[in-house]
């Protein structure tokens, strides 16, 4: 092994109620991308904060990769900060679309968290890889790194100062990405406590503006295929009915299912996970907009298991009109 990576998708813990109840599905593509293309590379997954800061006591990391949302942003920080002062050496890298747009107030970000060495911008599949790449050809030093040229990332020159560098466009081929779920490398959180988190498009082709999938990075819709998904469910399936049959839930990361053919189709291999598994009994996806009838055969398809949202972010005219926002119409 010629690094260890540590990639941890917090949450906090109120006295047993999880403030993100799904399985850590992004930083999961991190892992999947880096087992196939570093194979010298030993990376692990973190979703309680307790069982990250035991590891890093006990089997300290040399790279730290961190999620910012906006529901564990200060307990990333903390975890960073925690690192730096276990071991100052470490490589403490975030990411996540809890960061603002400009560039200038993006460096602002990055200034005011000395703690943070790398940020990431945009999509982090192939990025994460791409960062430690560079950090094994640094010889696994920061300032080393610092002199490296770092592509759609925050980070410090070995002289202190902060360079950006543009960011990436999206990558089309979604599909190059492992799949986490047949990989094996979502298998440890099938603990009667996370529930899956399945993605079967990337992507939204509205602009809503208080939104960040509303800006034109985000406009073009990347698929998984359909045969891929289908695996995926009845893997799921399968291993829920194995190690946690009280997990009833499945929630779909697309931000508007319903809206596409194969939505309906998708919709009926989840019909099928029901009859042979038993799983999944409720369905949350943010439903599509403008196709209320594709929403309803899903729902069908699903035996009724998916919830179906009135996507409607206000109903006075002028808001939605300056948030360019597309409510579903008040007669659908
Ligand atoms: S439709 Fe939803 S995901 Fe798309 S831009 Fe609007 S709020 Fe964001």
């Amino acid at each position: 092994m010629e690094a260890r990576v540590y990639l941890a998708d917090l949450r906090h813990n109120f006295s047993g109620v999880l403030g993100n109840e799904c399985m850590p599905l992004g930083v999961s593509y991190l892992k999947a991308v880096m087992d196939r293309d570093l194979p010298e590379v030993e990376s692990r997954l973190f979703a309680y904060p307790d069982r990250l800061l035991s590891a890093l006591r006990s089997h300290p990391p040399d790279v730290l990769m961190l999620t910012n949302y906006m529901w564990n942003e200060w307990m990333s920080f903390h975890f960073a900060q925690k690192a730096k002062q276990l071991h100052p050496d470490m490589l403490v890298v975030m990411g996540g679309p809890n960061i603002a747009l400009e560039p200038e107030r993006q460096v602002a970000y990055f200034e005011s968290h000395p703690e943070i060495d790398v940020y990431v911008l945009g999509e982090g599949d192939f990025l994460a890889r791409d960062v430690v790449r560079e950090y094994l050809d640094a010889g696994k030093s920061l300032r080393r790194l610092g002199e490296q040229k770092l592509e759609s990332c925050l980070y410090r020159r070995s002289d202190g100062q902060i360079e950006r560098t543009e960011m990436w466009e999206r990558h089309k081929q979604i599909e190059e990405i492992p799949s986490p779920w047949l990989t094996g490398v979502l298998d440890e959180f099938f603990d009667g406590k996370l529930a899956p988190m399945l993605e079967t498009n990337r992507g939204c082709p509205f602009q809503c503006t208080f939104c960040v999938q509303g800006v034109r990075w985000y406009t073009k819709v990347h698929n998984f295929t359909v045969e891929r998904i289908r695996e995926e469910i009845d893997y799921i399936g399968r291993r829920i009915r194995e190690r946690c049959p009280n997990m009833t839930f499945l929630r779909l990361a697309d931000s508007n299912f319903g809206t596409y053919a194969r939505d309906v189709e998708i919709a009926g291999y989840i019909g099928e996970a029901q009859a042979k598994y038993g799983w999944p009994k409720l369905l949350d996806a943010t439903t599509g907009k403008n196709r209320p009838e594709r929403v309803i055969q899903a729902l069908e398809k699903a035996n009724g298991a998916l919830i179906a949202y009135q996507a409607v972010q206000s109903v006075d005219e002028l808001t939605i009109q300056n948030i360019k926002r597309q409510n579903i119409s008040n007669k659908e």
